[in-house]
Parts: C-alpha cells; sequence; structure tokens
C-alpha cells in the first residue's frame, strides 16, 4: 500500500462516545463501544454502540452533529459494536462505511440502501492518516483503525477478537512507526492472570507506550493493566475525549 506522510501538524482527537464505563456523568453508559476520531478537518466514526438512542443521545450531549461523519468503521459483526447503524444513518448522513465480509448480508444490504459500503480486506486507507488495520484473522475476524498521529501510531480495537496483540501487529504492518497508543476492547474477562502478564509483556515488547483498555477488556485486566503502565494507563470511559497535539 501507498503510504504518505500526513501532516505532522494536525490535531488528533478521539472522543468515546459509547462504553460500559462511566466517564462524563452527563452521558448514558451501555454494553458496546464506539468512538469518534477528528483528524484535522475530518471526522471518523469507529463502530456504533448497541443502540441508537444511546448513540445519538451521547453525540447531543456532547455537541456532536452526526451529519458531520464521513466515515464509518465497523470493527465486527457483534451487535454493540454495529446497533446503532440504522438509526444513524437514518439521521440523513452518508458516510462511506468500512465493513467486512462477515457481516450478514442483510445488514450489509441495508447499509448500501443508505450509503456506500467498502467492504475491506487488505488494509485500506480511509483518509489522510487513517487506515483500517484490513481483516484481522481469528474466531471472529475483526478491523482495527490505525491512526498515523503526530506522537506517534494509535490503534482503536473494538473487541480484539483474533487477540489484542494481533490486531498490534497488523497495525503495524500498516505503519511501522511507535505505538502510541492502543485503546478499546481487549477481550481479557476470561483470561488468567498469567495470561493477562503475558500479554502486558508483548505490549511493552512491541513498545506500546500507553494503554487505554475498556469495554470487553474485564476488570482485572484493567486493574492489571493500570497497575503495569502506571502514569501511562489511561482510564476510559464514556465521554473521555484524548486530544494529541504535536
Ligand atoms: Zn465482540
Ligand atoms: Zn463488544
Amino acid at each position: 500500500m501507498k503510504k504518505e506522510t500526513p501532516d505532522p501538524n494536525k490535531k488528533v482527537t478521539i472522543t468515546v462516545i459509547y462504553d460500559n464505563y462511566p466517564y462524563d456523568p452527563r452521558l448514558k453508559t451501555g454494553w458496546g463501544f464506539s468512538a469518534m476520531v477528528e483528524y484535522g478537518e475530518r471526522i471518523l466514526l469507529f463502530d456504533t454502540g448497541a443502540d441508537e438512542q444511546t448513540l445519538l443521545g451521547n453525540m447531543a450531549q456532547l455537541g456532536i452533529n452526526p451529519l458531520k461523519i464521513e466515515y464509518l468503521v465497523l470493527s465486527h459483526f457483534h451487535q454493540d459494536h454495529f446497533g446503532g447503524t440504522m438509526g444513524l444513518l437514518d439521521t440523513g448522513v452518508h458516510p462511506t462505511v468500512y465493513l467486512l465480509s462477515s457481516f450478514s448480508p442483510a445488514f450489509r444490504n441495508s447499509v448500501k440502501a443508505k450509503t456506500e459500503v467498502v467492504i475491506v480486506h487488505e488494509s485500506e486507507k480511509v483518509a489522510e492518516g487513517l487506515y483500517s488495520t484490513g481483516q484481522v484473522e481469528g474466531v471472529l475476524p475483526e478491523e482495527g483503525l490505525v491512526i498515523d498521529t503526530p506522537k506517534g501510531l494509535v490503534l482503536i480495537t473494538g473487541c480484539a477478537h483474533p487477540g489484542v496483540v494481533s490486531m498490534i501487529s497488523a497495525a503495524k504492518a500498516v505503519i511501522d512507526k511507535p505505538v502510541y497508543l492502543v485503546l478499546g476492547g481487549f477481550h481479557l474477562g476470561s483470561a488468567s492472570d498469567a495470561q493477562v502478564d503475558s500479554i502486558i509483556d508483548q505490549f511493552r515488547h512491541i513498545g506500546v507506550i500507553n494503554a487505554a483498555p475498556c469495554h470487553c477488556t474485564g476488570e482485572n485486566a484493567i486493574g492489571r493493566f493500570a497497575r503495569a503502565y502506571g502514569d501511562h494507563f489511561i482510564q476510559v470511559g464514556v465521554g473521555k475525549k484524548l486530544e494529541l497535539v504535536p
């Protein structure tokens, strides 16, 4: 894939719109995940949570106009990650939607009836500085969002069903830069302490600077990441906003 150097002065903002953990008390929590990424003037939504009421309600509380969303990347075919999609499209917004062939034909067709759909296989450039990892194989295939930020590579995961370390490897294959941040669900709810610690070791080996586990990571794993990462652990919940400036 052709890569270009993004403008190093572009500010990148990530706002968690939907999560099962609270952060901004004005917002509703719900089991699921969604995050908005502003890359300069471009606006991308990653996942849409489980339901449109919570998604659109939280956007309204945060003063986000859904009509400004230009790109929608859906991580995997689980209701808690795509459930708000049709409600979002019903607002009249026409983002280009990036999803995988593992999404049901019925869902793909209903999205296609409303807007442009891109079926992702290999890693794909969505817009300047914004990439899909491509389909990462696993029991349940998934794509992550890779952001080329002034601070380094940022990866956002939905549930990381193929394994969060595999997701990071896929992201590094897209942009070979230091990994500044991994944010999202790490899916370690049933992992043992030893398994979680081994994943933390792999994070360190890869050189992941900051970890922001949320959604389906699991309480125990979040606690272990918090202790291991110290000041570089970022607590995430719905409404958490991260501004990455040069
Ligand atoms: Zn899932
Ligand atoms: Zn999930």
